[in-house]
């Protein structure tokens, strides 16, 4: 940011997100995972995460009252806000007067076509999204935004911890499997900061860590086909006391048998006894690129 310099009022701090709850009799939705951050110190560790610059184009997906948007704005060249609930809208018009780089934005993220924002709002160019997610739907915006390839620079986010610990595990760990490999095809993974519940307005029953995700130009692994390297991590960590020929195996739709299975993992050097949770990303891409090859 303008680091150190804090907005004025600053909704950060618990009495003015009171007030503004007041002022607008504002009634939380948990079918909208509204958690609000209270806590500027956490505020300022988010926005040095994403190493924000007056460069920066920064989507932001759910601003809520509009706390971290108002920490964005300060720090960023433009900010486009998404925000699903509409009795938000007026709040955010009132909260973010003072800013004239943001643009608020009513509708559902997951309906959104971010590629098309990119495209309209910053020429096309990688954006930084930055949110305190809602936790409900976190994975289907992660790899929405990662599928649908929006030019995308870095993703800063809050999470469940458990879920930043998924993101971040390697193989033969509990946390490893379809998330870890997903999110590592993408982007390198760091846990920028731990959050406790007493940080949100209300508290949610989770601890929380700020996750950001510097996603890559290119995967580090080449893939044929990466929507069959998908279809092969979901079908091997689909039963995970299963060993990887059986899942896939048992996989509707992938029509790949044992023996085919088997002998790929001999090629590889692997045992025909292996789970999905021992194979490195880059062995899951030989698997699949294997496969391709025999199924073509
Ligand atoms: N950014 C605010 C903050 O840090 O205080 C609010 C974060 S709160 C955890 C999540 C926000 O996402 C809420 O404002 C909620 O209404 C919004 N939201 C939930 N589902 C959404 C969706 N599908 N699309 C856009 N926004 C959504």
């Amino acid at each position: 940011m303008n680091q150190g310099k804090r907005p004025v009022p600053d909704l950060g701090i618990p009495q003015n997100t009171i007030e503004i709850l007041n002022k607008y009799k504002f009634v939380f939705q948990k079918k909208f995972g509204q958690n609000f951050l209270i806590d500027p110190h956490v505020l300022d560790k988010i926005i040095k995460a994403a190493d924000i610059s007056e460069e920066d184009f920064v989507l932001e997906i759910g601003p809520g009252i509009g706390t971290m948007t108002q920490y964005l704005a300060a720090s960023a060249r433009q900010v486009a806000a998404i925000e699903i609930d509409h009795a938000l809208i007026p709040i955010l018009q009132d909260t973010l007067k003072e800013y004239g780089n943001v643009k608020i934005i009513q509708g559902d993220v997951l309906k959104t076509d971010l590629r098309q924002i990119a495209c309209d709002m910053n020429g096309g160019e990688p954006v930084k999204v930055v949110a305190n997610l809602p936790y409900y739907i976190t994975t289907p915006i992660l790899m929405g935004i990662f599928e649908s390839h929006v030019p995308v620079k870095s993703i800063t986010v809050m999470v469940q911890k458990e879920v930043a610990d998924r993101m971040q595990a390697g193989p033969g760990t509990k946390d490893y499997g379809a998330l870890s490999l997903a999110v590592q095809y993408y982007a390198k993974p760091y846990v920028a900061a731990n959050v406790p519940p007493n940080c949100f307005m209300p508290r949610p029953q989770v601890e929380s860590s700020v996750v950001n995700l510097s996603v890559y130009k290119e995967p580090p692994v080449q893939v044929k086909d990466e929507r069959l390297l998908f279809a092969v991590i979901r079908a091997s960590f689909n039963q995970r006391r299963k060993t990887l020929q059986n899942g896939l195996n048992h996989a509707p739709g992938l029509g790949i048998s044992k023996e085919l299975t088997v002998g790929i993992l001999e090629d590889m050097g692997l045992l025909a006894s292996v789970r999905g949770e021992a194979l490195t990303l880059s062995q899951f891409a030989e698997l699949s690129n294997r496969l391709s090859d025999a199924l073509a």
